[in-house]
């Protein structure tokens, strides 16, 4: 038998391939991550220009700085012996259509700003959300992500937990289920309605009707029990990618940036290797896709499993994002927030395009990101920005320039309300579109990831039809953002790696 050149190949090195690469490495396979960008880490990398630290996605990370965490990247990290240095923060500030508010994750700053806001009742009818979720997201802590197995029936996993779940039956039922019918039973109030709605927004791109239930009870169970506090990984998302490039590389495996999967190669229905675009094979025995799903098909030959291809094809794709990447003057500002996020217009629905903008100044906290005296900031319009506007246009034509700087106009107008002189604080300004995004991160559309309703099922797993062949990140269950897909990252590498392994991590994890 001729033998491959590696046991397991990732293709893309966002944080479920980085995930998956690295647990598949710790179990003794010889592993090599091939990334098309020149920098690793996918939706959260990180550039440099002029001294300035950019980061390009997530801003919001919780339970990354203790143990035990129920955070399925924590634990990963932990696996791979990588620890984070984390600086946690309580406070934000959101420009709401009811008036500006800064507000703090835990749970009695909360109820303050709730009693003051919308009265005692509201706050009572908070409270009682918050009983309600309790036992939810103790049943989702119970049956912890990683010890999910791919591919075997659920309830051969849940007897194998038996004693643990026994207390979590009845809460269990809802964390298949999506989130919004849970709200509607709970929740009159406007405000506490809308907040709802763009948190749930925030996580899935997606309205409370269609985010995942467990999703949203553990994040609630984790933002509002009395010491909540968030995490700024100290270095930015980059430094999140930098400890699990060093897990990854601490147990032999290997990352090369630059080197983009052009096709699969199949021998029949197996997976046996890649081809580059540079011209050059690689054979493996086991290929885990990190690619979305629409970029991943594309890699196979179009006559493969048709019906597969033309199903998984037809996911709906989120819409995408805005940009706007600033460095500037810091002088004078003593009071601002790492994050603002504004909301125009209720009544438009939190996914209505340019309604909405996240803007985050992590140099507030991490002054080690910008240069001295100096802020960086990163600002987009979450998962709203329509393909439609942008599909055909050639990046860097005068029409596209137009259009960006029209679309774009948004981010100056809520940053003038923050920091009235922020056009002449500027020292680099960087605005980008969904084929920026799509540019730089290889996603269909430049979209957030699919938009598969939890009301309608759960998100698929990491299998596929074709032998040797998973999937895992924002394409894949329990779907989009950063704990889910280092989740499915664990999920494909248990499913490479074998139960024995996967059994024997959860017990040194302690899960
Ligand atoms: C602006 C923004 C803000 C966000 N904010 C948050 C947040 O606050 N909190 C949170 O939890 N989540 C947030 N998210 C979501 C989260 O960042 C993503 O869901 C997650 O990082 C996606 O990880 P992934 O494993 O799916 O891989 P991706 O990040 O999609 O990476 C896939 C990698 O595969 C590579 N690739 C693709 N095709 C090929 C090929 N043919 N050959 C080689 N390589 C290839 C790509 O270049 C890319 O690096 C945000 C996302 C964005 C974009």
């Amino acid at each position: 038998m001729v033998r491959s050149d590696v046991d397991v190949l990732v293709i893309g090195s966002g944080i479920g391939g980085l995930c998956s690469a690295g647990l598949c490495a710790r179990a003794g396979r010889e592993v090599l991550v091939l990334e098309a960008h020149g920098q690793p880490g996918g939706a959260a990398h990180g550039f440099q220009r002029g001294g300035y630290h950019f980061e390009s996605g997530p801003s919001l990370w919780s339970g990354l700085g203790c143990w035990p965490s129920s955070n399925p990247l924590t634990q990963v990290l932990r696996a791979l012996g990588q620890t984070l240095e984390v600086i946690p923060y309580r406070s934000w500030d959101v420009l709401l259509p009811e008036g500006d508010l800064r507000i703090a994750v835990g749970h009695d700053d909360f109820m303050t700003v709730v009693r003051d806001r919308c009265g005692s009742d509201a706050a009572l009818e908070w409270q009682r959300f918050i009983d309600v979720l309790r036992p939810i997201a103790a049943a989702a802590d119970a049956l912890p992500l990683l010890s999910l197995r791919p591919g075997v029936d659920g309830m051969a996993q849940l007897l194998q937990r038996g004693g643990r779940l026994l207390p979590h039956l009845a809460a269990m039922r809802h964390l298949a289920g999506a989130f919004g019918p849970l709200v509607d039973r709970h929740l009159q109030d406007p405000f506490l309605r809308h907040w709802v709605d763009l948190l749930c927004f925030l996580i899935s791109g997606m309205p409370m009707a269609d985010t995942n239930a467990a999703a949203m009870a553990t994040l609630f169970g984790q933002w509002f029990e009395p010491d909540a506090h968030l995490d700024y990984p100290k270095g930015g998302s980059a430094a999140v990618v930098d400890a699990l490039v060093r897990g990854l590389e601490s147990h032999g495996g290997s990352l090369r940036t630059g080197a983009t999967v052009e096709r699969l190669r199949l021998e029949g229905q197996r997976v046996v290797g890649v081809t580059l675009t540079s011209g050059e094979q690689i054979d493996a025995e086991q290929v885990i896709s990190n690619a979305d799903i629409w970029t991943t098909l594309d890699l196979l030959p179009a006559d493969a499993l048709e019906s597969w291809q033309r199903q998984r094809g037809a996911t709906p794709a989120c819409n995408g994002f805005l940009h706007l990447h600033l460095g500037f003057d810091a002088s004078g500002l003593d009071d601002l927030p790492i994050h603002t996020v504004w909301v125009e217009d209720w009544a438009r629905g939190i996914d209505a395009e340019r309604n909405a903008v996240v803007m985050s100044i992590p140099s507030v906290l991490d002054p080690a990101m910008a240069p001295a005296g100096r802020h960086v900031l990163h600002a987009y319009t979450p998962a709203s920005e329509p393909w439609s506007l942008w599909d055909g246009m050639a990046r860097g034509s005068g029409e596209y320039q137009r259009r960006k700087q029209e679309r774009c106009e948004v981010f100056w107008q809520v940053l003038e309300r923050k920091i009235p002189d922020i056009r002449d604080r500027c020292e680099l300004v960087m605005e980008g579109t969904p084929l920026t995004h799509r540019h730089f991160l290889n996603v269909h559309q430049g979209s957030y990831g699919p938009a598969l309703s939890a009301a309608k099922g759960l998100f698929p797993g990491v299998t596929t039809p074709l032998d040797n062949l998973w999937l895992c990140g924002a394409s894949t269950f329990p779907g989009i953002g950063i704990p889910p897909v280092a989740a499915s990252g664990a999920m494909a590498a248990h499913a490479v790696v074998g139960k024995q392994v996967q059994n024997q991590l959860l017990r040194e994890l302690e899960l």
